[in-house]
């Protein structure tokens, strides 16, 4: 098996898709990301990208993913009845959520949100052999041979579980859904972080645009370059652009980000990076 490990954003808006030709750039489809450890696949959040990614994996003839959840938010779920590979049946897919109490919860989760009257069928119809696991944040997960998963509880509305993944000595993390408080860097999440190659971040609004939403749920790219930097992140990639932000908007963004934090890298839909 190879030891490439690689991330690729299938999309990167947050709250919800946005289409427009100043959203050509970044692209408007909502979180999910996809990882690669060698061949195995591994995919974060379900969000409208995850249909775009769907469509990639049947073109590779792909049989084998885990797919997690970070919460059920509609901007991280409503790919989810779109993915082929659920309509595969030689497809096996075992799918991980943490943010939810309790026994069945992913299962659970599914079939609320995929039933009538706001969705016409349930999972029922998906032919693909799924396998759904319950885990508690802060628990490690080993998915796969050669790669686990470190699990954390993030500050959001109706909970949200931020992700760190380790394999062949390389560690990528996402961390959002996630608020801060204005003028304090989590501890906790420092430590959870603390040394990773890589961490994708929340980056909703501008330190400027926070006051007014302190409350929403969300965090700024300024914060998650503080985090960065605190904890020795060696790449930054800012996360669940605002479907307000336009192409013009995220590339100045990125030019101040930059200037703080050399290696970052704004979160759009096609980009690929290799750890
Ligand atoms: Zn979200
Ligand atoms: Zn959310």
């Amino acid at each position: 098996m190879p030891d490439t490990f690689s991330v690729k954003f299938w999309g990167s808006r947050g709250s919800m898709s946005s289409s427009s030709n100043a959203h050509k750039k970044y692209g408007g489809n909502t979180a999910c990301i996809e990882m690669r450890c060698g061949d195995n696949i591994l995919i974060f959040d379900a969000g409208s990208g995850l249909r775009l990614l769907g469509n990639q994996l049947m073109k590779e003839d792909a049989k084998r993913m885990h797919l997690f959840f970070t919460h059920c938010h509609y901007d991280h779920i409503s790919g989810m009845p779109f993915f082929s590979p659920f309509f595969y049946p030689k497809a096996k897919i075992d799918i991980w959520s943490g943010h939810l109490q309790g026994k069945n919860k992913t299962q659970r989760m599914i079939a609320d949100y995929m039933r009538p009257p706001y969705f016409p069928v349930g999972p029922e119809v998906f032919s693909a052999k799924i396998k759904y696991h319950d885990f508690e944040p802060e628990d490690r997960l080993k998915p796969v041979r050669g790669v686990t998963v470190d699990t954390l509880a993030l500050n959001h509305h109706d909970g949200c579980v931020g992700y760190k993944v380790k394999f062949q000595g390389r560690t990528a993390c996402l961390i959002s859904d996630v608020c801060h408080i204005a003028g304090v860097v989590d501890q906790t999440i420092v430590d959870f972080v603390r040394d990773a190659d890589l961490m994708i971040y929340d980056a909703t609004y501008t330190d400027a645009e926070f006051p007014k939403f302190a409350n929403f749920g969300h965090s700024t790219w300024q914060h998650g370059i503080r985090i960065c930097k605190e904890a020795g992140v060696k790449r930054y990639v800012p996360f669940h652009h605002r479907p307000s932000r336009t192409d013009k908007a995220l590339d100045k963004i990125a030019e101040q980000a930059k200037r703080k934090f050399k290696r970052t890298k704004m979160a759009r839909e096609g980009l690929v990076i290799r750890l």
